[in-house]
């Protein structure tokens, strides 16, 4: 449908064009091109056109893949038991569309999510309305496709599809790739050399400040804390307080 309302577009203007050319001595006033351009904005597409180009395509794709089961339910019978479809108890809607008819018919919820529309995953159409959910909802993941999916079709072989979608999505890739690890450098000499009193090399870390009173003013103070490398000790010595946490 939509392909057909552009081509009708390029065709007026063409034509408008023509005219034009064959009436040289004309002179195009601006009624003209008013009315031309009313002309075109009646021509573009409107919701019911998109939803009546969406129920062909659907429909034509439908007769493609069962048009067994459209046969039997058009002549008043249930589908065969051998069909793909026997278990999804299918109805034919209003508009000739092959819908699920499962058991919430007795539900408050729309018609389109109590009754979604049955593709295949061979059809190339089921590929390209997965592809445009994972698009909208921002790359999640297989469930939320899932999820959003079955509020509108029912694809026999979703999962397959849009596992292959989301493995060959370069952004879910880039999500999902592993965090790269930073290899270690070598272990200092002090750290791995054997005999030597604790805290002959120490590391030093400095932290703060912390605000603290002292008499009727408050004053910004800093820490310190010594290690040994050799044995990760901390320096706890009462004596040296004042040099591990100086306030
Ligand atoms: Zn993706």
């Amino acid at each position: 449908m939509i392909l057909i309302k552009q081509e009708l577009i390029k065709s007026e203007i063409i034509k408008d064009n023509k005219q034009d050319d064959d009436n040289e001595g004309t002179v195009r006033t601006q009624s003209d091109k008013s009315e031309n351009s009313k002309n075109l904005n009646n021509l573009c597409l409107n919701l019911e056109d998109i939803q009546k180009g969406k129920n062909a395509i659907i429909h034509f794709v439908q007769h493609q893949y069962f048009e067994d089961e459209f046969m039997k339910l058009r002549s008043g019978f249930p589908v065969k038991c051998s069909s793909k479809l026997h278990k999804l108890d299918p109805f034919i809607d209003t508009h000739g569309i092959l819908r699920v008819g499962g058991r919430l018919r007795q539900s408050d919820l729309p018609d389109e999510m109590k009754h979604p529309i049955i593709l295949l995953k061979t059809c190339n159409i089921s590929h390209l309305i997965v592809r445009d959910i994972h698009r909208k909802i921002g790359h999640l993941g297989k469930n939320s496709i899932l999820t959003h999916l079955r509020e509108r079709y029912w694809i026999i072989g979703a999962n397959a599809i849009i596992k292959s979608i989301v493995s060959k999505c370069v952004v879910c890739r880039k999500y999902q790739s592993p965090i790269i690890q930073q290899k270690m450098a070598d272990l200092p000499s002090d750290r791995v050399t054997p005999d030597m009193p604790p805290f002959t090399a120490v590391g030093i870390g400095y932290f703060g400040p912390f605000e603290i009173r002292q008499r009727r003013c408050s004053v910004k103070r800093y820490g310190v804390i010594f290690t040994c490398l050799k044995m990760r000790a901390i320096l706890r010595n009462c004596k040296f307080v004042r040099y591990r946490l100086m306030y």
